[in-house]
């Protein structure tokens, strides 16, 4: 955090960084507390073409997580799906690695209508959103394509043949993100990190290899985080050493990173203010470079993504109140 906004009343923006399904709980709560005051930028690096169809599987699941329209038993998709549509794809003899239920193909087939219209994602998702019924304002990263590609085992695989068709199988060596070099943050995006009512940046609890750094990596978004001079507060995916679901810990194990909260820290590189860790892994937080807020962070019901949601609005507090404290005795 450079300079020092007076952020400790309440009101005012909190941006979030987001993945998908894990950082969307704490994107849930923090919107049921906050509502219109908060901006959540999604990641589009899992955003790939399929069947003629442009899908945004983090962006969907933010939407549909936000509305209430999510599949809590699934733990993807929306809610009250049907599957005519894949069941006659398989009669078909078609691809049938990556579900699509009915209800969710009508968003993809209406979104790459508009985008084949020539409308911008920032626009379309704005929309759905909008007619979702969703008060927070949810934005794709880019505009700009930015397509993840893990290199496993030797080669290339688009990141939903990792993700989905080999269930995250292959050891990874390595993880790029095609476009991102030509990619630019939206203006939407440069205007929510420049907002002067800007409290604090949060990096929701989603997988920083494959959710968090294809936001990153977009030039120009570290510098706007930077430039905004709110705290910075991420809260750490792992819980007892472990990820809740997904592959995390196993890429983590991987890339010889330790599934650990001083990880994390370090993997942000010096992006971060505070980090909020579960108690499970209470004991490493005392040693951590950044102020840290120890407390249960595994989010099953909606009162749990309230309670951390709030957590992490007393940490943003705690540390604007230190850094106006420094500024006055200076
Ligand atoms: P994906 O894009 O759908 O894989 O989802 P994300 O990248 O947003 O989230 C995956 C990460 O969320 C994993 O590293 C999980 O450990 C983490 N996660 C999921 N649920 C929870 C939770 O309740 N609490 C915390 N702290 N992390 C969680």
């Amino acid at each position: 955090m450079k300079g020092s906004k007076d952020n400790t009343n309440s009101g005012g923006r909190i941006v979030a960084l987001c993945g998908g399904v894990g950082g969307a709980k704490l994107a849930l709560g923090l919107a049921r507390v906050l509502g219109e005051d908060l901006t959540v930028i999604v990641n589009t690096g899992d955003d790939f073409e399929h069947l003629g169809l442009h899908i945004s599987p983090d962006i969907d699941t933010v939407l549909y997580t936000l509305s209430g329209l999510a599949n809590r038993e699934l733990g993807w998709g929306r809610r009250d799906e049907s599957w005519n549509f894949m069941k006659v794809l398989q009669d078909l003899g078609s691809e049938t690695w990556f579900q699509l239920g009915d209800r969710d193909l009508a968003l993809h087939v209406e979104r790459t209508r508009q985008l084949k219209a020539g409308n911008l994602l920032t626009r379309i998702t704005g929309a759905v959103a909008a007619r979702f019924g969703i008060s927070a304002q949810i934005l794709p990263v880019s505009d700009d394509p930015v397509r993840t590609t893990v290199i496993a085992e030797g080669r290339p695989l688009p990141f939903q043949r990792y993700f989905v068709e080999q269930r995250c199988a292959p050891v990874v060596e390595r993880i790029m993100f095609d476009g991102v070099a030509e990619a630019r943050p939206t203006a939407q995006v440069a205007a929510a990190l420049r907002d002067p009512k800007l409290r604090a940046v949060v990096i929701c609890p989603s997988n920083p290899f494959l959710s968090i750094d294809p936001i990153l990596a977009v030039p120009g978004m570290r510098g706007l985080i930077e430039a905004a001079a709110v705290p910075v507060i991420a809260v750490s995916p792992i819980i007892a050493g472990k990820a809740v679901k997904g592959p995390t810990d196993k890429i983590m194990a991987e890339l010889r990173v330790p599934a650990t909260s001083q990880a994390i820290v370090k993997h942000y590189g010096g992006l971060l203010d505070g980090l909020v860790v579960d108690e499970a892994d209470g004991g490493d937080a005392a040693a951590l470079p950044v102020e840290s807020l120890v407390t249960p962070t595994l989010m099953k019901t909606e009162e749990d993504r309230d309670r951390v949601a709030r957590a992490v609005l007393d940490l943003a507090a705690r540390l604007s109140a230190r850094s106006l404290a420094e500024a006055g005795s200076e």
